[in-house]
């Protein structure tokens, strides 16, 4: 895969208009537009840590490195979106939005879509696996049921 250069911090407020982006959380956006998810993750611990925070807190470190996580988790708690926001909207309805505990610690949940999966099929504790969607030009990752 060819490597994409980092966007500075201007193409990351433009790629994301919409998102409240700050010192704490534009490196997750930056890596977000290159279909990279990225959590901080404590050097000194080894605690990740989401929502984005400058420190850990579990042992209070600043020693902080935004790595990419390996996209496997399961379904811990979903809901479903039945009201249409924009007419205009790309987004087709109803919208499954989750919180997908990830695989590298237990409690370490990130708010996201499921996709690519009949709704009547989705299950808690369901295996799912990282991909990217594209809505309105902007770039996001979603979860689909895992492969097998
Ligand atoms: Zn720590």
């Amino acid at each position: 895969m060819r490597p994409v250069a980092a966007l500075n911090d201007h193409e990351v407020f433009d790629r994301y208009p919409d998102e409240l982006i700050d010192h704490d959380n534009i490196d997750h956006y930056r890596a977000m537009a290159e279909r990279r998810l990225v959590i901080r993750h404590c050097q000194d611990c080894g605690y990740w840590i989401y929502p984005h925070r400058p420190i850990c807190p579990e042992c209070l470190s600043e020693n902080l490195r935004f790595e990419e996580v390996s996209g496997r988790g399961t379904i811990f708690m979903e809901t479903r979106l039945h009201q249409l926001r924009d007419p205009d909207a790309s987004i087709v309805e109803p919208i499954v939005a989750a919180a997908v505990e990830l695989e590298e610690r237990t409690g370490l949940r990130y708010l996201s879509r499921i996709v690519n999966c009949r709704i009547e099929d989705i299950v808690l504790d369901m295996p799912v696996s990282l991909t990217w969607i594209e809505e309105d030009g902007c770039i996001w990752p979603a979860f689909e049921p895992a492969a097998g």
